[in-house]
């Protein structure tokens, strides 16, 4: 034998690494530029940062740090609980929601059987899905969005679980609630439905997922929603699902009794409380959007509406132009890894970060 990598199982050798945003320190190093000098509109973090409430709870919470966590994180149990309406024992806390995708599909999931998820669909989902030996099934996407009536199509014997992004990430997308719901009514009781909203705060009313609700009628629904987007937490990893407590029950018994540290409890419930930033940074998104897509219009160039805070734009030579933009001091994502070779993912930042976007941008296309 060479490697001793070899002695992995040949599904977890297959597996294609995550291609996560550049940090700002790594391109400071590389190019030789200050950090305040560079803006990342790579993975689609807030460009307010950590709400006040929530970091006011971090700090207060950081005098407890030699102490484990509360395993059952109640505190943020009783927040998310009273905010959404559902019972204490419906919930599983995760280190991410990243981490709630990876739990069902251990609890679920075994070699030879199936996950369905729509191509240009989160990269998370295939990375689960083959790290317990199961079969990703890569449903064609339409219009970059999930091709519903296909996915159920695609259902088999074998079928576990359904994995559905809403709002999706790269592409933007978002189903219409009547498919959605339709499509939840179709798929047999025994499959379960990963339902990854970790968008929803940024749509407007009329959008706004139902979903909770329709935990009442689907005990196979797993809704996961996460802290790292509109919450501006994505450094301290906490995100969690909402289903029936059965399913609950299982999967709280493949977490670790550990897995979502003290401050990002006390952080979480504090931003559950702050309605008030959630909606600044809504604000901000929806104003954010408008100034990235007719600045990218008057480039000419297509980009694919997005409900999200990032928008996937399409543009001659993606490689150059990421080069060219990292050495402007602009950080966007490439997201060839989701057969979206000719296209570039930027996200949403402040005014400035998306104007000196916009610049670098323009100068890049016109030289
Ligand atoms: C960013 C993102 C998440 C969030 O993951 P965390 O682990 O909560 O940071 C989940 N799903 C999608 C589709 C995302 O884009």
């Amino acid at each position: 034998m060479s490697k001793l990598s070899e002695l992995a199982p040949s599904y977890i050798r297959s597996i294609a690494a995550y291609q996560p945003g550049k940090p700002i320190a790594d391109l400071a190093r590389e190019m030789d530029l200050q950090p305040e000098q560079i803006v990342k509109l790579a993975s689609n973090e807030n460009p307010l940062g950590v709400g006040p409430k929530a970091e006011a709870a971090m700090h207060a919470a950081l005098t407890d740090i030699a102490r484990y966590p509360d395993g059952n994180s109640f505190i943020l149990r009783d927040a998310v609980c009273a905010k959404f309406n559902v019972k204490p024992d419906q919930l599983i806390f995760g280190n991410g929601s990243n981490d709630i995708l990876e739990l069902a599909a251990r609890a679920f999931l075994t070699a030879g059987d199936e996950a369905i998820y729509a191509q240009h669909a989160f990269a998370v989902y295939a990375l689960v899905t083959q790290a317990v030996g199961a079969k990703g099934v890569v449903i064609p996407a339409k219009e970059y969005g999930h091709d519903l009536p296909a996915m159920l199509a695609a259902i088999t014997a074998k079928t576990r679980i359904i994995f559905v992004a809403n709002p999706n990430n790269p592409t933007g997308t978002l189903l219409p609630k009547d498919e959605l719901f339709a499509f939840l009514k179709a798929v047999p009781s025994n499959i379960l439905v990963v339902l990854d909203e970790a968008y929803d705060e940024y749509l407007s009313d009329t959008y706004k997922s139902e979903a909770i609700k329709w935990l009442a009628e689907f005990d196979n629904l797993i809704i996961s929603r996460s802290f790292s987007k509109a919450y501006g937490l994505a450094g301290l990893r906490i995100g969690f699902g909402v289903t029936s407590t059965d399913i609950a029950d299982i999967i709280n018994r493949v977490r670790q009794p550990f897995n979502v540290n003290s401050v990002a409890q006390a952080a979480a419930a504090a931003s559950l409380e702050d309605d008030e930033f959630v909606e600044r940074t809504r604000a901000l998104n929806q104003a954010g959007m408008l100034q990235i897509t007719r600045g990218l219009t008057q480039l000419d160039l297509d980009y694919i509406p997005s409900f999200g805070n990032f928008v996937s734009f399409r543009v001659a030579n993606t490689k150059e132009v990421y080069q060219k933009l990292l050495q402007s001091g602009v950080i966007v994502r490439p997201i060839a890894a989701y057969e979206m070779p000719e296209y570039l993912r930027v996200s949403i930042g402040l005014y400035s970060e998306n104007e000196k976007f916009l610049q670098a941008l323009k100068a890049i296309l016109s030289s």
